[in-house]
């Protein structure tokens, strides 16, 4: 057997093994091939160019855009005024009137609503302030579907149609269940299943396709991830409840069962303070938001007006607000350089709470990294503040939701139609 012999046979072989491809999913697959290549198009584009771009014929995908025209996923623009020979094509575009998808945010300062059309231009942001510890999930979940609820109907007031919606939340999540999210107090809460059962309020048929819990920090770290202008970038999300979405060329590494990403509760003082989860000396008890409006001397109660506060007395150069923003920069710094030398990551994002702070943290965390990883004089880590601040979770949940719709459109098209 020669070489290439022996690789076809093994090809061969894969193939028998795997499933076939079938029409359907053909057809499923080229849907969202065209709609992907007309949504990273920067104009119109014709379906001829579609054709070219793609290797399906024209007649396939004449086909598929008309089946996309249906479900108002893409709109037909005029042709450019005529210039040479020939008729000029009809160009096309991904709808940015139609199909949306819609964020929600439970944190434990405020619940948050946010509307994507489908070319990811947010339409509608809203943020209801509120503790939301020690309160049922019934009652929060009540707020949250009559937020979205408001929300739905002032994107239909802007003629959108929101079809899907994702939920982020602090916490363990698991098949839509939050198995347990410490700073809530909450457990094992069927999240997806009570706002499936809140429908009416939301103003969405939600379901399991168009219904997905995520973990806060994975949803604004792809939501940072597909703001990049880098092709395949790698770095550490720090949310602002310390979770951490890890980003590795390009993907976003949730763990083997999904809980991965548990920045808060990486052990930075192993005989340090106790911390909610049962340990000692977890980042948690020593950057988090309590800790540091405490630290300057702010009441954490209010943390809205009490953020505003620190920046103020940060600027004015107030030495408690400095201090305690140098200890959770040094903290985070700490948990932050084990994650670049276990995985090599070249950047770190502030995120949440810390964004609109990055300007004190960031010397406190790029001094540890570099004083604690070995690569640091030759492969150094940027820390920056997230591009998307404060909102970058409810708008990567939102945007999770164009994506889905945008990647796969087969499954969403049923729904278009009625
Ligand atoms: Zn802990």
């Amino acid at each position: 057997l020669t070489p290439t012999a022996i690789v076809k046979g093994v090809t061969a072989a894969r193939i028998d093994r795997d499933e076939p491809v079938r029409q359907r999913s053909l057809r499923t697959h080229n849907l969202g091939l065209v709609l992907r290549h007309v949504a990273a198009s920067p104009g119109p584009v014709s379906r001829a160019d579609v054709a070219g771009a793609t290797g399906l014929t024209k007649a396939t995908v004449s086909t598929l855009v008309d089946e996309l025209l249906g479900g108002g996923l893409l709109v037909e623009v005029a042709p450019p005024p005529r210039t040479g020979a020939g008729r000029p094509a009809v160009g096309l575009r991904v709808a940015a009137q139609g199909p949306a998808g819609l964020g929600l945010e439970v944190n434990v300062d405020y619940l948050a609503a946010a509307v994507l059309d489908l070319t990811g231009a947010r339409r509608q942001h809203t943020l209801r302030r509120g503790d939301q510890r020690g309160r049922s999930p019934e009652a929060v979940l009540d707020d949250l579907a009559e937020l979205a609820g408001d929300t739905v109907r002032a994107a239909a007031d802007d003629g959108l149609r929101v079809v899907g919606a994702a939920v982020a939340v602090p916490g363990l999540i698991a098949d839509g269940v939050v198995r347990l999210a410490p700073n809530l107090d909450w457990r094992d809460v069927p999240l997806a299943a009570a706002l499936t059962d809140r429908s009416a309020r939301v103003g969405v048929a939600l379901d399991e396709q168009t219904l997905t819990v995520d973990n806060e920090a994975n949803l604004a770290a792809l939501a940072e991830l597909h703001a990049s202008a880098q092709p395949r970038p790698s770095f550490l999300y720090i949310s602002g409840e310390i979770g951490a979405g890890i980003v590795l060329e390009g993907r976003l590494l949730r763990g083997a069962r999904g809980y991965g990403g548990e920045l808060g509760h990486v052990t930075i003082r192993p005989d340090g303070v106790p911390c909610r989860c049962g340990a000692r000396g977890c980042l948690e008890a020593y950057a988090n938001q309590d800790v540091l409006l405490r630290g300057a001397g702010l009441d954490p109660s209010a943390p809205a007006d009490a953020l505003t506060r620190l920046i103020a007395l940060a600027r004015a150069g107030a030495h408690p607000a400095l201090l305690t923003l140098e200890d959770v920069g040094s903290a985070l710094g700490v948990a932050a350089a084990d994650v670049v030398n276990l995985l090599d990551l070249d950047t770190v994002v502030l995120g949440g709470i810390y964004a609109p702070l990055a300007r004190w943290l960031i010397a406190p965390v790029a001094r540890e990294i570099t004083e604690r990883t070995m690569t640091s004089d030759w492969a150094p880590v940027t820390v920056r503040a997230s591009a998307l601040g404060t909102s970058a979770t409810v708008v990567g949940a939102a945007g999770s939701v164009v994506r889905a719709i945008r990647d796969a459109p087969a499954p969403w098209l049923p729904l278009l139609a009625g």
